[in-house]
């Protein structure tokens, strides 16, 4: 479910909430889940939050203590990870890792997936993480440009909707925001990357930022327990098979061979 909208706005969230507070203790009631077992939960214990950090679709929880800055608490949220703050346990998404702080906060790190696909590690370098040291550019920095996006798809004989999903191409976008992005850019998701002339770039670019750049600011100030909801609730397309294109009055459509997966619309999107 999360991607880099809703990761971000749980990170602001997390920042004004979790910095300054000290952790109590880590419970992790999914062993699977902790990847570094050289570095257990324990290690955690009296630390306080300094700051909370996004790369792509993961998070970042710094820490320091009485001697200085210490290893992050470094979160990937997987297909179908999520959180959850001083709530209920529920039984469609169970939590995997608790993250209690002192004074009685306490942050459930939960999967609703049919699988596990939520990791937690501990990392003195977030950065240095094979899945964040791999990640491409975040589109939604200034830094990202047309020139960075030509760089991309350039040469590229890839279908749109896998490089656009692809981490290490592009940061923090999955398989909602691809639909969307493909679909305001009135492009095939199975049309090769390379095949792209210049204008069809330009409005590949300008889907990109601007989805992504609509979504930021729409689900900055939504409460993590309605993220899910609120980025339903925008799709023009992704999860609207059967539903009329909200461009064209046409019928929106599973993407063939995404076993329904993926939406769009053969009208608009004809290329
Ligand atoms: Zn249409």
């Amino acid at each position: 479910m999360p991607e880099s909208p809703e990761v971000d706005a749980l990170a602001g969230f997390l920042r004004a909430e979790l910095t300054g507070r000290t952790i109590r203790e880590i419970e992790v009631e999914e062993f699977r889940a902790w990847k570094t077992r050289a570095r257990p939960a324990e290690e955690m214990a009296g630390r306080t939050i300094t700051g909370v950090r996004r790369f792509g679709k993961h998070l970042a929880l710094d820490t320091s203590d009485a001697q200085g800055s210490g290893p992050s608490l470094l979160i990937s949220f997987g297909r179908a990870g999520w959180a959850r703050w001083n709530a209920e346990d529920l039984p469609e998404a169970p939590t995997i890792v608790r993250v209690h702080f002192d004074g009685d906060g306490r942050l459930a790190l939960t999967d609703a997936g049919d699988w596990l696909s939520l990791g937690v590690s501990v990392t003195d370098d977030p950065t240095t993480e094979p899945s964040v040291a791999k990640l491409g550019p975040d589109p939604i920095l200034p830094s990202f440009t047309r020139a960075t996006l030509d760089g991309i798809v350039g040469g590229r004989r890839k279908q749109l909707k896998a490089l656009l999903q692809e981490q290490e191409s592009l940061a923090g976008i999955g398989n909602a925001y691809s639909d969307e992005i493909l679909f305001v850019a009135r492009l095939a998701p199975d049309v090769h990357a390379s095949a792209l002339d210049e204008e069809e770039r330009g409005r590949l670019f300008d889907a990109i930022t601007g989805v992504l750049g609509e979504a930021f600011a729409a689900r900055r100030d939504v409460p993590i327990a309605e993220q899910k909801a609120a980025k339903v609730a925008a799709m023009r397309v992704h999860g609207r098979t059967g539903e009329p294109c909200p461009e064209c009055g046409g019928v929106v459509e599973d993407v063939p061979g995404s076993k329904g997966n993926a939406q769009w619309c053969p009208a608009c999107q004809a290329g």
